[in-house]
């Protein structure tokens, strides 16, 4: 049981992507401190697996199928969360795709369906939660970033695009926002072993070892390094941070 100013008993926190990944890996977090979850995902099975194991942690969870790159769909999303789990104190915008191609060979649908995945639903979902925010006298949005929020990637052109803009959204919600008392704040994940990077590991030559020898850590994350900066950000201990962009990233974006 978390106490003080980590503990986050009596929230309610909207994790997209919660199903698997780093958003399950913060998932757990939120949960393990007390907070009830709705895990939002298009794979049922996998989303009400995610609730299941979550609800072991004491508190109440629920299984959201939802495309967050659809107003309606999102709107319908925060409903029946407000409806079953009372209020909204915690949004993490972490729903993503890559697509892997060099910008010459990126067709349109490919780019708007990378930026409407991670970014234009980051933009709906912090829009539809901001009046329950409000209500409940404040809120928590942490949004999903990337090391490609900061260097370029020859080989993920819309990727980087969404995940630079992400960080521009982030502060612009901070300020926007900062009078409602809604910290909004980015994470920017180093490399970590996933789903979305497992396929990559199989398609990449080499990407392996040149990410054990580029990161500090000498190590690839694990989707439970992200419950401790999930809990944090999501917590009144950071009640005074906003608009950062923190990487979780075994020192990736320091390396010289
Ligand atoms: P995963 O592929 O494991 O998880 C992606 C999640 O997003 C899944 O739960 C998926 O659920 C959900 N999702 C995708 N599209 C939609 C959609 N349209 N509507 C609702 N949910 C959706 O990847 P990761 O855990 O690795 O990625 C999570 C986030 O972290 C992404 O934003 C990614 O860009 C970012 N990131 C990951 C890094 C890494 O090294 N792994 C590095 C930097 C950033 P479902 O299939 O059920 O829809």
């Amino acid at each position: 049981m978390t106490t003080g100013p980590f503990d986050l008993t009596g929230k309610v926190a909207i994790v997209t992507g919660g199903n698997g990944g780093i958003g399950l890996g913060m998932a757990r977090g939120l949960a393990e401190a007390g907070a009830d979850i709705a895990v939002v995902g298009r794979n049922e099975a996998k989303s009400n697996a995610a609730a299941a194991e979550l609800k072991q942690c004491g508190i109440r969870a629920i299984s959201v199928i939802a495309d967050v790159t659809g107003k309606t769909a999102v709107a319908d999303m925060v409903g029946r969360t407000v409806r079953e789990l009372g209020r909204i104190d915690i949004l993490v915008n972490n729903a993503g795709i890559n697509i892997r191609k060099p910008p010459h060979a990126l067709d349109l649908d490919e780019w708007d369906s990378v930026i409407r995945t991670n970014l234009t639903s980051a933009f709906l979902c912090s829009q539809a939660v901001h009046p329950a925010m409000k209500a409940a006298g404040g809120g928590k949005i942490i949004n999903i970033g990337s090391m490609m929020s900061i260097f370029g990637a020859s080989f993920a052109p819309a990727y980087a695009a969404s995940k630079g803009g992400i960080v521009q959204f982030t502060r612009s919600c901070a300020v926007a926002w900062a009078a409602d008392n809604i910290q909004a704040n980015a994470v920017l994940p180093g490399w970590i072993d996933t789903d979305l990077t497992r396929r990559a590991r199989r398609e990449i030559d080499g990407l392996h070892d040149k990410v054990l020898g580029r990161t500090p850590a000498a190590r690839w994350g694990a989707i439970a390094d992200f419950a401790g900066i999930a809990v944090f950000l999501a917590s009144s201990a950071s009640d005074f941070v906003t608009g950062t962009a923190i990487p979780v990233d075994g020192g990736f974006s320091v390396m010289g």
